[in-house]
């Protein structure tokens, strides 16, 4: 049971008979990525042709054992044909080729055909090249451009848990597609939709994918609950050895899941005076992967906001990642090919009624990761902020009850998404291969309407 009682009910016998009669939508029961698992894809995968596709099939059997591709056999995979090929589970579509509008069409003859195949909680990547780096040939750029229309569109047209990503992969970065497509074409990725992200070259990649994280050393804040502990959880699970940070009030709570977890547990207020010493001095080996997860809400909206409620959260959100991620650096705390991942909001993108405190903090995080991006890359460090839409938490549990409601049912996916998602993004964006991705912002948020 989960605590959506909706998509306990849609999902019943008598839910699904009632809500079809009405014409209400049925969220599906996202696949999730479950411990122990080793194939980022159990069923078929379908590969398109194209350079960027032929790049996949080097890899695509460590992904699959069931291989497909699109129009005419490829060395070992088998055409799929229309109503007679399996269902799909993952599909790749290599757009990086086109530079026409007219060949803007290749996108309805691929897709059309294989929509009424899409297994349950299926996932879709397109690739494509990143508009900005064909400033020479304005044609290809607006093609390209057209691309990130069709896939928002495709996403939200998917049914039964479908998810849709563009990539855009720009030269020299086609060694970092395994890493990414373990993570968008499998449940890790559940919880994503409608999403853009940038590879770039990346001179480090994961050694082991059973613990992509293993040998490196990772700092999460707020890790006593919610979705600050559900990333400790998977950072452990992915092999990193984990430091958990909060304040003194969580303290037995956040000594129970480190020692759950093989780690270390830091009690510390993140704004105290002393924080950035006491840090540093509680890593004397370093860090590689340092996750800025604390935060707090004070809602008010603005003409009754106290002081005090602009102040913490103002505090808390942005002040403090600010100040410990400067003293990490100059410290020489967070080593080289580092990884940083801000908690933002989609809040902090479409901001929101009584939250002007909380959207400046959440706004604040991505212009940190965008500015610190370009300072960091000759070291390998990575920067990037993860927006969650609605996430089933504390922090959501006790929103009124038709603000929640809006809040998980205006997304492609129809509902909330457990801290698990977000935890997942971060433990990709953690990962060796991800330098690829920096200064950018992924939301986790099911293609929320909110600040689409
Ligand atoms: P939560 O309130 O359940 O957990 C936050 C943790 O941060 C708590 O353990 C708390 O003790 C800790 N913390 C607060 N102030 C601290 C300080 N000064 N020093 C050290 N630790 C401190 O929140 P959550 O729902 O798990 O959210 C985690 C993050 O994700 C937050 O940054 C939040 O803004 C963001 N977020 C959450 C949602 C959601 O739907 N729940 C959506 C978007 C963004």
């Amino acid at each position: 049971m989960s605590s959506d009682r909706y998509i306990d009910f849609a999902n019943s016998d008598i839910g699904r008979r009632l809500i079809g009669a009405v014409g209400l939508p049925t969220p599906a029961r996202l696949e999730r990525w479950q411990a122990g698992r080793l194939r980022p894809i159990e069923g078929t995968l379908l590969i398109s042709a194209g350079p960027l596709a032929d790049h996949v099939r080097i890899f695509a059997q460590r992904l699959t054992d069931s291989l497909y591709s699109f129009g005419s056999d490829q060395p070992g995979a088998t055409a799929w044909v229309a109503e007679q090929g399996p269902k799909l589970k993952a599909v790749v579509f290599d757009a990086s080729t086109l530079t026409h509008t007219d060949q803007l069409k290749q996108l309805r003859e691929f897709f059309q055909p294989i929509l009424k195949s899409f297994d349950h909680s299926a996932h879709v990547v397109i690739l494509g090249v990143a508009p900005e780096t064909l400033a020479e040939d304005p044609l290809a750029a607006s093609t390209q451009q057209a691309i990130e229309g069709f896939s928002r569109s495709l996403a939200k047209e998917m049914r039964d848990g479908g998810t849709v990503q563009l990539l855009h992969i720009d030269q020299g970065a086609e060694d970092q597609l395994e890493g990414a497509l373990r993570f968008f074409l499998s449940p890790k990725s559940a919880f994503i939709s409608g999403q853009v992200i940038r590879l770039s070259p990346c001179a480090t990649r994961v050694q082991d994918w059973s613990r992509p994280l293993s040998g490196r050393r990772a700092l999460v804040t707020g890790a006593a609950r919610g979705i600050g502990a559900s990333i400790a959880e998977t950072l452990a699970r992915d092999g990193a050895e984990v430091v958990l940070l909060d304040v003194p009030q969580a303290k037995s709570d956040l000594e129970a899941l480190a020692a759950r977890l093989g780690g270390q547990s830091l009690v510390l207020d993140i704004c105290a005076e002393s924080a950035a010493l006491e840090l540093t001095e509680a890593l004397p080996n370093g860090v590689d992967i340092v996750v800025h997860n604390a935060g707090i809400t004070r809602d008010k909206s603005l003409v009754n906001m106290t002081a005090e409620f602009w102040d913490s959260v103002l505090a808390v959100n942005l002040n403090a990642p600010q100040v410990l991620t400067k003293a990490l650096l100059d410290s020489g705390t967070l080593r080289d090919h580092g990884r940083v991942i801000l908690l933002s909001s989609i809040t902090g993108i479409a901001g929101n009624r009584g939250q002007t405190n909380y959207a400046a903090s959440k706004a604040g995080l991505i212009g940190m990761a965008r500015a610190w991006a370009p300072l960091l890359q000759q070291r390998g460090i990575s920067i990037n902020a993860v927006a969650p839409g609605f996430i089933e938490t504390k922090m959501t549990a006790d929103m009124p009850f038709a603000l929640r409601e809006a809040g998980r049912r205006m997304s492609s996916l129809g509902q909330g998404g457990l801290p698990q998602d977000v935890a997942e993004a971060v433990a990709w964006l953690s990962q060796a291969g991800t330098g690829a991705v920096t200064g950018q912002v992924l939301r986790v948020c099911g293609q929320s309407v909110i600040g689409a």
